[in-house]
């Protein structure tokens, strides 16, 4: 059963947010101008963090989330146990689509997702929620 969303009274990892504010303050948003910052938490206690990339031919741009993965899948992490998504603007920002699925291939329905700004508003989700009836390896022949 998904969980439902909350304002959040459960402790988030404070590596997760120093990482993802760092990230948030580097993003390449020079076309949206929203910078956004992601960390994850593996298994095996490690943090990895990204920022969104922009680029002027805009499909080509990258989410947050997807550096941050990126990053773990370099370091040979392949398990997301936690994850906060940063930015300093005035409201909180979810994964996209895509996103949603980038973080359900490593990642349990269980794993929390933080949606926080600077100003301290949070939310967080279990992915289950943001992501229900998800298509996985496990719908492949
Ligand atoms: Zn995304």
């Amino acid at each position: 059963m998904a969980q439902a969303p909350s304002n959040g009274n459960g402790a988030i990892d404070r590596r997760l947010i120093e990482a993802a504010s760092e990230a948030c303050l580097n993003a390449y948003a020079r076309y949206s101008g929203l910078r956004i910052g992601a960390a994850l938490r593996t298994a095996g206690n490690q943090i990895f963090r990204g920022a969104n990339v922009e680029n002027a031919v805009f499909p080509l741009s990258q989410c947050a989330e997807a550096s941050a993965i990126g990053a773990m899948i370099t370091e040979g992490e392949k398990s997301i146990v936690e994850i906060v998504i940063y930015t300093e603007s005035a409201e909180v920002v979810p994964p996209c689509g895509g996103c949603r699925q980038r973080i359900a291939e490593f990642a349990t329905p269980d794993v929390r997702v933080h949606l926080l700004n600077a100003a301290g508003i949070r939310r967080t989700f279990t992915l289950d929620y943001l992501l229900p009836v998800a298509f996985s390896l496990r719908n492949l022949p």
